[in-house]
């Protein structure tokens, strides 16, 4: 069986490999991991149908076209909720759409990613999710929607990695290269554009190849204190902070034990 792999967890695993183990190697899940307001999903959803349900005929939709998309996937929300969804798709429109000549029909939209990746002898099977996917003249952009109100500080190393398995598995499916992984902020009207490169490929399969050695060996998980440690739901079972530190939970799994992928000659 492969070794399942997303974006998430390679971020987890380069921000701390302890709190990795304790999270995915035992199951020690919160449930605000799963949490996700109903207002997002319904913009996600309205976004999709704007750029995949529209008929291209005309080079640009109008406003219209944006209040019947809302209206087809908001109306289990409240009233509270679909007034400021409209909003804010008001605003996605006047700052990314009406400036266009014409609107590009995405190559898809609410897309999922699969590749596979063996490294060290360990078959990966890397998974992901995005929100749409664009030509370039050059190659692909890779888009995701983000409902937040606020812009969070980003972590370079993090993002670099996203955009290395993103381009790894984007190569595999599209014969194509990632150019550059944008983020719209619905709420803000405001868009971050990351440029991608061959070396973010390379940069993902070095860490990957790091996991790989790690889940080979069943050597100690080692903690990586730092910053990361104030937002740490897990530090109660930590040595590098709590001493000594709790025993795991009866709720915790067994560590599985990898089934190593083998090459017949
Ligand atoms: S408390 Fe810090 S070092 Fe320990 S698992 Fe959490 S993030 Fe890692």
């Amino acid at each position: 069986m492969p070794y399942p792999l997303s974006a998430t967890k390679l971020q987890d695993y380069h921000r701390c490999p302890k709190s990795y183990y304790f999270k995915y190697e035992r199951g020690l899940k919160t449930k605000a991991f799963f949490v996700s307001p109903a207002l997002g999903k319904a913009l996600h959803a309205a976004l999709a149908k704007i750029y995949w349900d529209w008929h291209y005929l005309d080079p640009l939709p109008k406003m219209t076209w944006i209040n019947q998309c809302w209206e087809s996937v908001s109306s289990l929300l409240s009233s509270e909720l679909q007034a400021s969804g409209a909003e804010i798709l008001n605003t996605y429109y006047c700052q990314f759409i009406a400036p266009l000549i014409s609107l590009r029909k995405p190559l898809a939209v609410e897309g999922k990613i699969q590749a596979t990746l063996n490294l060290c002898n360990v078959d990966f099977k890397i998974t992901g999710r995005y929100d749409r996917l664009d030509w370039l003249e050059d190659g692909l952009e890779l888009i995701d929607y983000k409902s937040t109100k606020t812009m969070p500080a980003f972590d370079p190393d993090e993002i670099d990695l996203q955009i290395g398995l993103y381009y790894l598995a984007l190569e595999q499916k599209y014969h194509q290269s990632l150019k550059q992984m944008s983020l719209l902020y619905v709420q803000l009207g405001e868009e971050i554009v990351f440029e991608a490169t061959p070396e973010h490929k390379q940069q993902v399969e070095a860490t990957i190849g790091e996991l790989a050695v790690q889940l080979r060996t069943d050597s100690e998980w080692q903690p990586n204190p730092g910053k990361q440690c104030t937002k740490c739901t897990y530090t109660r079972y930590c040595p590098a902070v709590t001493d000594p530190p709790d025993p795991l939970p009866d709720r915790a799994k067994e560590q599985s034990h990898l089934q190593l992928s083998l090459e017949l000659d």
